[in-house]
């Protein structure tokens, strides 16, 4: 397993270089980490040593690693941000008695006692053996270096850590209402990303995903009876068992030994996070022709039944997103019941466990899987674009969920139409670009990530084709593995499998509320005796669009029109080839009529539409069909 493992990764390291485009560079941070839980208290010591590579062309004085535990505290910008927003999340708030006997929401950090708020505090911080100035700014750490990192040189970090467990409120935290003890996501001193564009020291409010590509290799010392789960493969699985050991072998562990120390390592990644309970049961399938999944779920004869019959399910979608996106390139992928929504990490997902097995499948895992394709490979910035990950793992889901369903749907985004269009009534919607904690409202961030993400996609369908879209995530994955891409990379991957045009489309879907709206004004009968008939079409919205155009003859025919969009300079293939397609003059944006003519009898035709795949996002549908009285 080991060997195969390796020359996986040295193949893929071969690939990325070539596919890494001039002038692009990235940091690198390896982690190792041996770590020690104490299981009475939750607070939990640690040693790191972190050797970074400064691949940039700039000369570094300092450096920044988050501490993202440090936000479950009272007082905490994501606490202050939870207690302001209009729409908090319902996980942040308990109902307690109140004063006069009645009933208040109370935010659940400002209430933690010093023995549940989460902390980490660092120590004997040192570059390369010598001592550095450090400064704890909230979630930040702010590290004055001895000496600058110069370009291309690489440095040793070490540092001792003390941490605490936060009680659970959001992803990382212990004795969540499922009951599981501890879900270690982001509890470790991390080291932020300095890219082209310089420093990313978000302070953790809530989006967090945006870090250094790495190898981790991380001992964790628990007491011998819980069961683990989490980023990376387990390197001493034969004395650990729990499932882990290898087919037939007998795990000898000593008797006396109050605890077991796990040893995981993970290759390319830029996150570490794992789980521990006592009551974790633990499957292992194998996805054909790929990597090996494991299912770590607590022994509760509710969600037994649920547990096993998602395990078939998870192995269908990820060989759905192999063959939609390209092949998941590690060894394994873990399914952990955590306790607090789903949450996606490097080589694994934390999810809720007692939902039912729809809801498992079809809006945590599918979702949550997805990710490991749009974030955890495709390191995009979730801070600063979250519609990337977000909206691209949720276009990937849909389809998914749609293939595996028994009714299948023509459109499977159809509800997220829907929510993004009753949405904009409510005058609230911001623009894609916005940071992700810049959003007025939870809601608005949702539409505008998860929602007018998969739109962004579904757009390039109605532009492009659905092919070329379908080729250009392929090849937008290829190129941008274990890489950080920018919105302009997935536009750019587009135009390249495409050959159209689409910087427009970027700027106004993603940085403006531009919304598309076009109509049919007129439809007249010619005067002149001849058979044919005038139409008048305009747009109404800022953003354009070219269009097709179904006619639907009082005979039962049917026949199409294409109005290609000027200023993409591009004539999209016939998305429905068994229609007839007539190529009009292309629309110039600035004018906002048209007119063409249908070489028929105004008394031969029954229906006119404008985009029947209905994939175009029109504000208003309405004066969208013209129909005969
Ligand atoms: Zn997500």
């Amino acid at each position: 397993m080991a060997h195969k493992f390796l020359f996986g990764f040295i193949l893929l390291n071969i690939t990325s270089v070539f596919a890494q485009p001039k002038g692009y560079w990235q940091q690198k941070a390896d982690y190792k980490m041996e770590v020690s839980m104490n299981t009475e208290t939750y607070q939990y010591k640690g040693k790191q040593q972190l050797v970074y590579t400064n691949n940039s062309s700039d000369t570094l004085k300092h450096v920044y690693y988050h501490l993202f535990n440090n936000a479950f505290q009272p007082g905490s910008e994501m606490d202050m941000r939870s207690q302001t927003i209009a729409d908090p999340d319902a996980r942040f708030y308990k109902k307690i008695k109140g004063f006069q006997g009645n009933e208040i929401s109370v935010s659940r950090i400002t209430n933690l006692t010093p023995e549940e708020i989460g902390y980490l505090k660092i120590t004997n911080l040192k570059q390369n053996g010598i001592a550095v100035q450090t400064k704890e700014v909230g979630t930040i750490l702010d590290v004055t270096l001895a000496k600058p990192i110069l370009p291309g040189k690489t440095v040793t970090f070490t540092l001792d850590f003390d941490g605490q467990v936060p009680l659970q409120i959001r992803r990382s935290g212990r004795n969540n209402k499922e009951g599981i003890e501890l879900s270690m996501a982001q509890w470790y001193p991390k080291m932020a990303e300095f890219d082209f564009e310089g420093w990313h020291t978000d302070p953790y409010i809530a989006r967090e995903f945006y870090g250094v590509w790495g190898n981790f290799d991380v001992k964790i010392t628990i007491d011998k009876n819980y069961v683990l789960g989490g980023t990376g493969v387990l390197k001493n699985n034969n004395e650990i068992g729990f499932g882990y050991e290898d087919k037939g072998k007998t795990v000898k562990k000593d008797p006396n030994a109050k605890t077991l120390t796990w040893h995981f390592t993970a290759e390319n990644v830029h996150d570490f996070t794992w789980a521990a309970d006592k009551e974790y049961l633990h499957d292992v399938v194998q996805v054909q022709d790929g990597a090996t999944l494991h299912f770590l779920y607590k022994n509760n004869p509710k969600i037994l039944d649920t547990w096993k019959k998602l395990q078939p399910k998870t192995a269908q979608l990820m060989q759905i997103y192999n063959k939609l996106v390209g092949k998941y390139p590690y060894p394994q992928f873990s399914v952990i019941q955590g306790g607090d929504g789903g949450m996606e990490y490097a080589m694994c997902t934390l999810i809720l466990g007692e939902g039912t097995l729809d809801g498992i499948v079809n809006k945590a895992i599918s979702h949550e899987m997805a990710h490991s394709w749009f974030q955890q490979i495709v390191g995009s910035n979730e801070s600063k674009h979250p519609w990337m990950d977000e909206g691209f793992s949720t276009y990937i889901e849909y389809i998914a969920v749609n293939e595996i369903a028994d009714k299948k749907r023509d459109n499977p985004f159809e509800s997220i139409y829907k929510e993004y269009y009753k949405f904009l009534e409510s005058g609230k919607d911001q623009p894609m670009s916005t940071q992700g904690d810049r959003y007025d409202l939870n809601k608005a961030y949702s539409i505008g990530s998860y929602y007018k993400g998969a739109l962004f996609l579904t757009q390039l369908e109605y532009l492009i084709g659905k092919q070329n879209t379908r080729k250009t995530l392929i090849r937008f994955y290829k190129e941008f593995k274990f890489r950080h891409p920018t919105p302009n990379d997935i536009k750019r991957t587009a135009e390249k499998v495409s050959g159209a045009n689409l910087d427009w489309f970027l700027t106004d879907w993603t940085q403006t509320l531009n919304t598309v709206d076009y109509g049919i004004k007129n439809v007249e009968a010619a005067t002149d005796g001849v058979q044919r008939t005038g139409v008048s079409l305009e747009r109404i919205g800022r953003t354009p669009m070219p269009m097709d155009i179904l006619v639907e003859y009082t005979d039962g025919t049917k026949e199409s029109f294409y109005i290609p969009l000027r200023m993409m300079l591009f004539e999209k293939q016939n998305p429905t080839p068994e229609i007839k397609r007539t190529v009009l003059a292309d629309w110039p944006w600035a004018n906002p009529n048209y007119f063409f003519e249908i070489p028929k009898a105004k008394s031969s035709i029954k229906k006119i539409t404008i985009d029947p795949s209905t994939l175009m996002i029109d504000v208003k549908k309405e004066n969208n069909v013209y129909e005969m009285k």
